[in-house]
């Protein structure tokens, strides 16, 4: 197999036995960006430079007998919404066009410190909003499995550059399923972790309750990898817990006997295809087979966790977003006459549609006289969506459902906002909840990839990466490379 093709792990063994250097690696991952970006567009930006004097410097430093981490030297994808010290940092919005960051987000820092390859920075939804990249300001990325097909998103560049080869593995975020969606839709791996686990400093905010900054890779092995280079406490963010992070590589133990998984009847129910459910029915059985328990479950007030979202993301969304007005950064209109213009033609021009119907959807859920009957209720109904998961984490391990109703659909196919807003049904309950979950390949339907998703309490990343790994060593769906 070509080096792109390889996993972190696989190519940081050639890596340190000197097979390999970080700059063919590096090379490699470029020379098949320059084979296909053309027609994937996973990148705003390729950090081609940048990457070749990381790669060099590993190089160097593993040559003189220098420490260096096992993963120095890997090429990596950053979704642009995290910001990176003089690399522009867009959000896929025009409003940011030109945008250079003074800073780096903790989890870009962490990554430089252990040696990684900034290879370029993803393409996304525009301020994250979206399901299938089509709301980038620059272009849609396309799924490297079928180049028609939506990626999916919002960081459906980052797990299309890792599907298609023009990454190792990559950074996402997921406020309401952009991590898992995507890496479903394109056949990798993506794990949101649990809310606070991972530093959301100089992530660009979008609905700061949800956001939730993580890995996307070729395996389980990888996504526990990464976790291990960007988990931990950062006084910089308030959210950020205290808690020691793991080794997660040992929960890669690959037995799940006696383990119990709730399968919740909601996640089955209309709207997810036949072929979706099948197939994660089919990856229960193969658990089952080696000796993971079981049985049906219910969370019943899964139904209101997608309204109750569409509340509560754009609430946050329409205060985060309030900065960017053209003062001290971004676009600024060339037509303003007096202040007030400056703010409101700098936002019209700069901001599209979707941002800007979920700035006034926020903006009136949190208004006088409609904050209790919205903002409120919202906030009481995300309670009672957070204790249905907590009863059924008193009896279960963990609970496992599909992580899309659907595969990738064609670019172009979902006009209907509502209609791409339901891609989310079986992924926004975790972040609601707060809980870690995770996606992972595990069939196919027409040739596009299928996720299963496994979601556990609250700093359960460990139980998760065990199932995962479990299943990934039983069946053969990882192994799976997008021909493009
Ligand atoms: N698709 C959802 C939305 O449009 C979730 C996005 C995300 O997780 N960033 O809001």
């Amino acid at each position: 197999m070509e080096l792109y093709a390889l996993t972190a792990h696989e190519l940081s063994e050639k890596l340190i036995r000197r097979e390999v250097s970080a700059r063919e690696v590096t090379q490699s991952v470029l020379g098949r960006i320059a084979s296909t970006e053309e027609r994937v567009h996973a990148y705003v930006t390729v950090t081609e430079s940048i990457a070749l004097a990381q790669a060099d410097a590993v190089d160097t430093a593993r040559a003189s007998g220098e420490s260096v981490s096992p993963l120095a030297g890997i090429p990596i994808a950053l979704k642009d919404n995290l910001c990176t010290t003089g690399i522009e940092t867009t959000c896929s919005s025009k409003i940011l066009r030109g945008f250079v960051p003074p800073y780096s987000a903790t989890v870009v820092e962490k990554l430089e410190a252990s040696g990684s390859v900034f290879i370029g920075k993803a393409n996304l939804d525009e301020f994250a909003m979206g399901s299938s990249t089509e709301n980038s300001a620059f272009g849609a990325s396309h799924n490297p499995w079928d180049i028609d097909s939506a990626p999916g998103g919002s960081s459906g560049g980052s797990t299309a550059a890792v599907a298609a080869g023009e990454a190792v593995w990559a950074i996402g975020s997921d406020t309401g399923g952009s991590i898992r969606q995507p890496a479903a839709f394109c056949g990798v791996v993506g794990l949101k972790p649990t809310y606070g686990r991972v530093s959301r400093y100089g992530l660009i905010a979008f609905a700061s309750s949800l956001d939730q900054i993580g890995p996307i890779t070729k395996d389980v092995r990888d996504a526990a990898l990464l976790m291990n280079l960007i988990s931990g406490h950062d006084s910089r963010d308030s959210t950020s817990i205290v808690r020691d992070v793991p080794d997660y590589t040992a929960s890669l133990t690959g037995g799940v006997k006696g383990l119990k998984l709730g399968v919740p009847k909601e996640y089955f129910a209309q709207g997810v295809s036949p072929e979706v459910s099948a197939s994660v029915r089919t990856a229960i059985d193969v658990l089952v087979a080696q000796g993971a328990i079981a049985e049906e479950i219910s969370l019943p007030h899964s139904e209101y966790a997608l309204p109750t979202y569409y509340i509560l993301a754009p609430a946050e969304a329409s205060s985060n977003l309030a900065r960017y007005d053209g003062v001290r950064f971004g676009h600024r209109t060339a037509r303003a006459t007096n202040h007030v213009d400056l703010f409101e033609k700098s936002r019209e021009e700069g901001f599209g549609p979707e941002v800007k119907q979920r700035i006034m959807i926020g903006t009136y859920a949190l208004s006088a006289g409609y904050y209790d009957a919205f903002y409120l209720k919202a906030q009481k109904v995300r309670t009672l969506i957070k204790r249905d998961f907590d009863l059924a984490f008193e009896k279960y391990d963990a609970i496992i459902a599909p992580t899309a109703p659907t595969v990738a659909f064609k670019l172009g196919e979902v006009s209907d906002p509502l209609a791409m807003k339901l891609n989310d049904v079986l992924t926004i309950p975790a972040n609601m909840a707060g809980i870690p979950a995770i996606s992972l390949p595990c069939g196919f339907s027409n040739g596009l990839p299928i996720g299963l998703q496994l979601m556990a309490p609250n700093f359960g990343e460990e139980t998760l990466f065990q199932i995962a790994y479990a299943y990934e060593q039983a069946t053969q769906w990882h192994l799976g490379r997008a021909q493009l």
